[in-house]
């Protein structure tokens, strides 16, 4: 455990490394002190957007230059931004919010960085997949991320493989097809499969729903509209509660 104080409350970004900074998905007290201190203190922020995350930065008086780095740009950009981290450059990398790399640019830059030798720093934010997997009272010893299925060529491969999956299944889904996953769900595996959706959380509107797949659905399926960010929980196939105490 870090005993240093003067580690514990600041720290100042050094210059060629890269720092992949996880920023709130929801609630900006989850913004950490060292996180807003890396991003304080680096040359650059590399961001997805650069309005969204200027507003949050200005928010948390960080004034550090911005520079657009998305999943449309990031082949180009990576090679400019390694260029930089070679000359000395300290930058950081953030998403519009959660970690950066994780169903979000991140990937390709950080690989790079490896390749090229560079010190690549992770600061850990909120992860949308692990938050709702832990308050999801479903098994979190093993488990399997998924990011987004696609959302129509290699979907139904994709869902029949997953339903075979002993361990827990975590997936993120759009507000238009969480209950077209529940409904595609229900045609390929048992409606008493236990399973779990976590909707905006930290945010004001949060909701953590377990139920089986059948009360799920039903429940999501008679709301008029969906609204917000899921995150979406399949326990594994031999998952049995009754089994389980
Ligand atoms: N990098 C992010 C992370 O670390 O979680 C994920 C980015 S991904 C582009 C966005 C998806 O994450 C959303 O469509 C939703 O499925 C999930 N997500 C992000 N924030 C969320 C929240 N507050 N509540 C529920 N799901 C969330």
């Amino acid at each position: 455990m870090e005993t240093n104080t003067a580690n514990r409350n600041t720290q100042q970004a050094e210059g060629g490394k890269l720092y992949l900074v996880g920023t709130p998905i929801g609630n900006q007290g989850d913004f950490s002190a060292r996180a807003r201190d890396i991003l304080d203190s680096v040359s650059v922020i590399a961001c997805e957007d650069t309005r969204t995350s200027g507003g949050f930065l200005r928010n948390m008086a960080i004034r550090t230059p911005l520079l657009s780095y998305h999943q449309h740009n990031e082949h180009g950009k990576t090679p400019e931004l390694i260029n930089r981290l070679k000359a000395g450059e300290s930058i950081a990398l953030i998403s519009d919010a959660g970690m950066p790399a994780i169903s979000d640019p991140g990937f390709l830059l950080a690989r790079a960085a490896h390749q090229a030798g560079i010190s690549v720093v992770p600061v850990p934010g909120p992860v949308a997949a692990v938050t709702a997997l832990a308050a999801s009272g479903l098994p979190s010893d093993r488990f399997i991320f998924e990011g987004f299925l696609p959302a129509k060529k290699g979907r139904q491969t994709r869902i029949k493989a997953l339903i075979e999956e002993d361990r827990t299944v975590v997936l993120y889904e759009s507000p238009h097809r969480i209950v077209k996953l529940m409904k595609e769900l229900l045609e390929h595996t048992d409606e008493n499969r236990l399973c779990a959706v976590g909707r905006e959380l930290t945010k004001m509107f949060e909701e953590i729903r377990r139920g089986t797949l059948r009360e799920l659905y039903d429940e999501f399926s008679s709301r008029p509209k969906q609204k917000g960010e899921f995150v979406f929980v399949l326990a594994g196939k031999s998952y049995s509660e009754e089994e389980d105490h």
